[in-house]
């Protein structure tokens, strides 16, 4: 292998500046090579990397690698971690490098005489032991026929849009072949752009309409073309036992399995452990593909909120808080927020697609582009 300022300089100038992260880059790039046992990885073939950040660091590994996304040996995994995992596809050994959060940190005392903290990272990553920079651990990876660099499989067309397919990235949604973002359901943006869904918090006291109006809410936010998905929070005063006893699932459970799936040809329904009380950004994901989340309760929960108020005389269960958004409510009352009647549906439907949704306003167009628009923080300088 080359010596670190030979492949910092090549690096460095592909990236355009010589930073922090084409030091801490290279580094991580040269101990992954030597562990999976690849002394000169430009042009071997046989290395894989799967990065698990888009930032500077990135690029150094490209550069020394020589691995890159058109030839299918560099895979981008968008966890948001300073880790790369390296693939010696022969000899199926793979090692995972993950930079130590407290490396940034100890680069002072590695930099004493830095003037920036950057400077200080810049000096000190090129300089500090690897044990005191990485963690490395042995990795079992199996890359999928597909996944692999010179595979070539059939070109498919989705049944939806009429775009091409290639590399097996069809899904097949009843008994349609689809793309992906059709197969998310792209009639809205936020399912197509790989955006969480939003959420919405229905909150109020016990019986007062809560799930009323998210029974109203659903079909009017459906029909303006959003996939709405639910979630209900129900107080432990007494169990509820969804599952019944001596079923197949029942018995899963019993035998001790954390979590239970079953699917039928209409629908899926998942049981699954709360001990350790699952948050609620994990319950929504579980959902699959919605853009919008109505949650009936979770009232502590600090985001947007409407409120239901049943009579005249209830002070509102988040008056003093600032993501109380509107008060649904029957009778007049004074508000900092926006009441709405709670059979007047479509208001409340405008201020949630404007507020939660961010469209400027129901325009009864649905959207149908699959163009992919990254989320603010997918944009460069984040
Ligand atoms: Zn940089
Ligand atoms: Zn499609």
């Amino acid at each position: 292998m080359r010596s670190l300022e030979e492949l910092l300089n090549e690096s460095s100038a592909s990236h355009g500046h010589r930073c922090a992260g084409q030091v801490l880059g290279v580094r991580l790039a040269m101990a992954g090579c030597r562990e999976v046992g690849i002394d000169e990885p430009k042009g071997c073939k046989k290395l894989v990397v799967l990065v698990e950040i888009d930032r500077c660091a990135t690029d150094a590994i490209q550069a020394v690698t020589g691995c890159s996304l058109g030839k299918r040996t560099l895979k981008f995994l968008d966890y948001g971690k300073m880790a790369a995992t390296f693939v010696n596809t022969e000899t199926q050994r793979a090692v995972r490098v993950l930079a130590k959060d407290n490396a940034r940190e100890l680069a002072r005392l590695f930099a004493p005489g830095a003037a920036t903290p950057g400077e200080a990272q810049k000096q000190a990553y090129a300089a500090m032991p690897e044990e005191l920079l990485f963690s490395i651990q042995p990795a079992r990876i199996n890359i999928a026929e597909e996944n692999m660099p010179g595979f070539r499989g059939v070109r498919v067309i989705c049944a939806s849009c009429g775009e091409g397919i290639n590399l097996r990235r069809e899904v097949r949604v009843g008994e349609r072949t689809l793309c992906i973002p059709c197969a998310q359901g792209s009639l809205s943006s936020g399912a197509a752009s790989g955006d969480r869904p939003k959420v919405i918090l229905i909150v109020g006291y016990k019986k007062v309409g809560k799930t009323t109006l998210i029974e109203r809410l659903i079909p009017e936010l459906s029909s303006r073309g959003y996939r709405v998905g639910t979630v209900k929070h129900h107080h432990s005063d007494f169990p509820v036992t969804v599952d019944t006893a001596g079923t197949d699932t029942w018995r899963h459970r019993q035998a001790g399995a954390a979590s239970v799936a079953l699917a039928t040809p209409t629908d899926i329904a998942m049981f699954r452990d709360n001990e350790n009380s699952v948050s609620l950004d994990e319950i929504v994901l579980a959902l699959g593909a919605t853009d919008i989340v109505l949650v009936e309760g979770f009232h502590e929960e600090a985001r947007a909120k409407i409120e239901v108020l049943a009579d005249r005389m209830d002070e509102p269960l988040c008056k003093m808080d600032s993501n109380l958004l509107a008060v649904v409510t029957p009778s007049a009352r004074e508000t900092t927020v926006p009441t709405f009647e709670p059979t007047n549906i479509k208001p409340l439907a405008d201020l949630i697609e404007r507020e939660i949704l961010g469209n400027p306003g129901f325009s009864g167009v649905t959207q149908n582009s699959n163009v992919e628009i990254p989320s603010v923080s997918q944009l460069p300088g984040r």
